[in-house]
């Protein structure tokens, strides 16, 4: 699966300002097309992200968008918040020690986000 991110997330993933993520789209560094004036970044062998469901992937990008998932160590091991701010979590793609990550029955949308930001 194919997933496409904006220049906006590529920044926020790679700690960088967003004019720099427009110059990687601009030169090719990124996998980026210009769509309606807008780069659209291809992620691409992403291929866990096959199993989640769309509202879990818009969940995702809002944590993202909101600043609530931060790289903490390394390129994927990344601290995640609470959606009511209280707690703070650590976050890989392949496992988070929130309740419902540690339960394990499903993918938490901190996992999804994490994913995300991993491949970004
Ligand atoms: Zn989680």
């Amino acid at each position: 699966m194919q997933i496409q991110v904006t220049t906006r997330e590529t920044a926020a993933a790679h700690g960088v300002s967003l004019r720099t993520a427009q110059r990687w789209a601009a030169t090719g560094r990124l996998n980026a097309t210009k769509v309606a004036g807008r780069w659209i970044v291809t992620l691409t062998a992403v291929t866990s992200l096959n199993d989640f469901k769309p509202a879990q992937i818009e969940k995702a990008r809002e944590l993202i968008e909101q600043g609530g998932i931060v790289r903490f160590r390394g390129r994927r091991i990344f601290r995640t918040v609470s959606s009511d701010g209280t707690r703070t979590y650590l976050t890989a793609p392949q496992a988070c020690n929130c309740a419902a990550g540690l339960r394990g029955r499903h993918v938490c949308f901190h996992r999804i986000a994490a994913t995300i930001l991993a491949a970004a």
